[in-house]
C-alpha cells in the first residue's frame, strides 16, 4: 500500500485539553477550538472526545463549521463563531443553536433586526486589528439584551515578554463593564498567567501538541511508504531540477506523500525522516506524490519512516520549512489513511 498513515491520538487530546485547563483556577472555564476541522485533524471525531473530558464551549471561525459541529455534538455545548453574523448566517445561527460573536455595530444591527432574542457574543478589538469592535465603536446601550460572552485575542501571545501582551490586557480591563463572563486568551495566553484567564479561555493548538504548549502530548504521528530504494553513484543528482549531487555513493529511498499532501515544498533539503530514532534527511525537492530521503546509514530500510512522529513532532517539521506547526497540521492532505488512537 502506498497510501501514508496518519495516526491521530485523540487521548492525547484530552489529556492536553485537561493540563490546559489545570493551568488556570476553579472560576475559569476552559473552552476548545474547533476551527479548520478540528485543526486538520477531524471534527467528528475530535469534538465528542473533548465534550467526555468535560469542555462545554466550543469555537469555530464560520456559521457552517457550527452546524457540522452541532449534529456531531448534539444540543447542550455552546458554540461560539468568531465571524459573527454575515449575511446569510440568521437560519443556520438559529437553527443550530450558534452564538455569533459579532465584530462591528453593522454585525450588531444584523443581528437585531434578523434574531431579535437570539444569544450572542462580542468580539472587541484591542490592539490585533483584525477582528472585532473598537472599544469607543461599543455603544453599550445599543445593546439588544446582555451579550453571552466579551472576547479579545492577543497578537503576540507566544512571547511572553512582548510589551503588547500587557498593552492588550489593559485595553481589555478598561472596557466598559456589561455583567458578561470575558475571555482573552487562547493556548498562548493560558501559558502566561492567572491575569490572563479571566472566566474562560480558548486553546487550539495546544490540544493538539503544538507550540507555545511545550508541555504538550504529542498527537499526531505521520508514516511514509518506502515505494523504492537505489544506489546513487558519484555526481548522480535526484529530483526535479538536479537540485541535489550525491558527493560519495548513497541510498536513496522514494517514499509515498508530497506537496499535494500538505508536505510543503519548502520541506525540500531541509527535514529530516525518522527510521525508529535514527534520522534521514530529505534530499533534493519534495514533488506531488513523492520525496526522496538519504537511507545511507541505515542497516536495513523499513517498510515505512516517519516525518512527525516521536523524534520531530508539528513544529520540529515546520522549523525546517520555516513556518509553524498550525500550517503543518492545517495543511496535512486528504490522501492519508487516517487512524485514531480512541480513548
Ligand atoms: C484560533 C483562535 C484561537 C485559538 O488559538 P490557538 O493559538 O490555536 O490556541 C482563540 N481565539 C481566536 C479568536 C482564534 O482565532
Amino acid at each position: 500500500m502506498a497510501q501514508a498513515t496518519l495516526t491521530i491520538d485523540l487521548n492525547a487530546i484530552a489529556a492536553n485539553w485537561r493540563a490546559l485547563d489545570a493551568l488556570s483556577g476553579q472560576g475559569t472555564e476552559t473552552g476548545a477550538v474547533l476551527k479548520a476541522d478540528a485543526y486538520g485533524l477531524g471534527l467528528d471525531k475530535v469534538a465528542p472526545v473533548l465534550a467526555a473530558a468535560g469542555a462545554r464551549s466550543f469555537f469555530v471561525a464560520l456559521a457552517e463549521e457550527g452546524a457540522a459541529l452541532r449534529q456531531t455534538l448534539g444540543p447542550g455545548p455552546r458554540i461560539f463563531v468568531f465571524s459573527g453574523h454575515m449575511a446569510g448566517d440568521a437560519p443556520k445561527l438559529r437553527d443550530a443553536e450558534l452564538i455569533p460573536l459579532l465584530n462591528d455595530a453593522a454585525q450588531l444591527r444584523r443581528h437585531k433586526d434578523a434574531l431579535p432574542l437570539h444569544p450572542y457574543g462580542l468580539q472587541i478589538d484591542t490592539g490585533m486589528n483584525r477582528l472585532g469592535f473598537e472599544p469607543p465603536d461599543l455603544v453599550t446601550g445599543a445593546l439588544p439584551a446582555p451579550p453571552t460572552l466579551l472576547i479579545s485575542h492577543l497578537a503576540c501571545a507566544d512571547t511572553p515578554d512582548n510589551p503588547a501582551n500587557a498593552q492588550q490586557r489593559g485595553v481589555f480591563e478598561d472596557l466598559p463593564r456589561i455583567g458578561c463572563p470575558r475571555s482573552l486568551s487562547a493556548t498562548g495566553g493560558t501559558m502566561l498567567g492567572a491575569s490572563f484567564h479571566y472566566d474562560l479561555t480558548r486553546p487550539g493548538i495546544g490540544l493538539f501538541g503544538g507550540m507555545p504548549f511545550a508541555a504538550a502530548r504529542p498527537v499526531v504521528r505521520l508514516s511514509l511508504p518506502v515505494i523504492q530504494t537505489r544506489s546513487v553513484a558519484v555526481g548522480e543528482f535526484v529530483g526535479y531540477g538536479a537540485d541535489w549531487h550525491a558527493e560519495t555513493p548513497r541510498r536513496i529511498a522514494t517514499l509515498s506523500s508530497g506537496y499535494a499532501d500538505g508536505l510543503i515544498r519548502a520541506l525540500g533539503g531541509k527535514a529530516m525522516l525518522w527510521a525508529a530514532d535514527r534520522p534521514c534527511p530529505v534530499v533534493g525537492r519534495v514533488s506531488m506524490d513523492l520525496l526522496t530521503a538519504d537511507v545511507t546509514d541505515l542497516p536495513e530500510v523499513p517498510a515505512t519512516l516517519d516525518i512527525i512522529g516521536p523524534h520531530a513532532g508539528i513544529d520540529a517539521l515546520a522549523a525546517a520549512a520555516g513556518t509553524i506547526g498550525y500550517e503543518i497540521l492545517t495543511s496535512l492532505g486528504a490522501r492519508y489513511q487516517r487512524v485514531y488512537i480512541n480513548p
